[in-house]
């Protein structure tokens, strides 16, 4: 099997595996229970708590376990939206953010606020003037992607966090950091709240957390307890979680350099097809290579390559079959956002499965060509 869809999902790595097992296995008690196995299970949680909190370089009371950064966006926007109504009802997002965004933003209209979508230059970085001018007495919060999912456009959060205030110094900046967490570096402290997910980094599917700043306030959306996110903890997955999330940042300057030198082959053997067009800008990430096929249906090239036992993504694992947003708003050419593949990478990946990729690549691909579009 050659496995390139990691930007969807990665598989689980065996030390997190390990000590999700083991503590499934010796670790029953509630977390919130008074006895001595809830205590002990108390004990662990806290401790993978201030791991976290100190590889983060955050505080432990501005973590909150969610189930994967959907919920953690959720909980992000709408708790703060909802907590702080008095001081505005507009919001700003980009036009390269993941679906759940989107779904938020419809949600949030139903609920009375607006929401203004900031301009990004053709690079995919966000207009520093635009978002200028999008950023008025009204706005509450700011979200724009750290890292986008599909063509891997990393944004310059500081710089964007300087600029909403000076517009407006109470708008706050959220970030969803789910495809930029252990790829690249990232200072927390540049942003007001962020997203992140477990599976992008080796962890399991389930969990994942939302970073407040101890200076915002939000309102839960899962109501239960005095907690901001109500329900027993999954210890479990926290420590996996905890895990993963460790490993990936002291990591990620090592394994960034490995996964480098796998794109610029993937870019220079795919830039020789003169039909195909490659999405990629000086701010992409080496993780993500997106291209455009052109002429051919994507499912249908993903599913030949599949029979390869060969498996790669198309525009994001949760806007299946959908026109790219992303390349809509970057070369604002529909064809180019119709047809196209990503493929993602990681430091698992060898030489040897990118040269075997690529030789496949090549025959589905002419096969595919001579085939034509409406013969498929
Ligand atoms: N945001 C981004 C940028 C993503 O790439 C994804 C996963 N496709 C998500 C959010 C959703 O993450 P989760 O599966 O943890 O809910």
């Amino acid at each position: 099997m050659i496995y390139l869809d990691y930007s969807a999902t990665t598989p689980v790595s065996k030390e997190v595996l390990d000590s999700y097992i083991k503590v499934t296995r010796d670790y029953i008690g509630n977390p919130n229970s008074l006895h001595s196995l809830g205590m002990k299970s108390n004990e662990l949680m806290k401790s993978a708590t201030k791991q976290i909190s100190e590889v983060l370089d955050i505080k432990t009371e501005e973590i909150v376990y969610t189930s994967g950064a959907t919920e953690a966006n959720n909980l992000a926007i709408i708790g703060y939206c909802l907590k702080n109504t008095r001081l505005g009802k507009n919001i700003v997002v980009s036009k390269l953010e993941h679906p759940s965004i989107y779904g938020i933003c419809d949600y949030l209209k139903t609920q009375g606020f607006t929401v203004s979508y900031v301009e990004n230059t053709k690079e995919g970085l966000i207009d520093f003037e635009d978002l200028s001018k999008k950023v008025t007495a009204e706005t509450i919060l700011v979200s724009i992607v750290g890292v986008n999912s599909e063509l891997g456009i990393r944004q310059p959060l500081k710089t964007l966090r300087q600029i909403i205030k000076k517009q407006n110094e109470n708008t706050v900046l959220h970030s969803d950091l789910t495809q930029a967490i252990g790829k690249v570096n990232v200072n927390l402290h540049d942003v007001d709240l962020a997203s992140i997910s477990g599976h992008k980094i080796y962890g399991p599917k389930g969990i994942g957390m939302l970073y407040k700043s101890e200076k915002i306030q939000i309102q839960p959306i899962i109501h239960g307890t005095e907690e901001l996110r109500s329900g027993t903890p999954c210890l479990p997955l926290i420590i996996a979680f905890s895990k993963a999330l460790r490993l990936a940042i002291t990591n990620e300057t090592k394994n960034e350099s490995v996964v480098k030198l796998l794109n610029d082959k993937l870019t220079a053997t795919i830039a020789k097809y003169p039909k195909i067009m490659i999405n990629k800008t000086n701010y992409s990430i080496p993780h993500i290579f997106n291209l455009s096929l052109m002429n051919i249906k994507p499912e249908t090239f993903i599913h030949a390559l599949e029979k390869r036992d060969i498996y790669v993504g198309s525009n994001t694992a949760c806007a299946k079959g959908e026109i790219s947003s992303t390349i809509m708003a970057i070369y604002g050419d529909e064809k180019r956002a119709n047809t196209s593949l990503r493929i993602s990478l990681s430091h698992l990946t060898s030489f040897d499965d990118l040269n075997k990729f690529l030789y496949s690549f090549d025959i589905v691909y002419n096969k595919l060509l001579e085939l034509g579009w409406e013969n498929e």
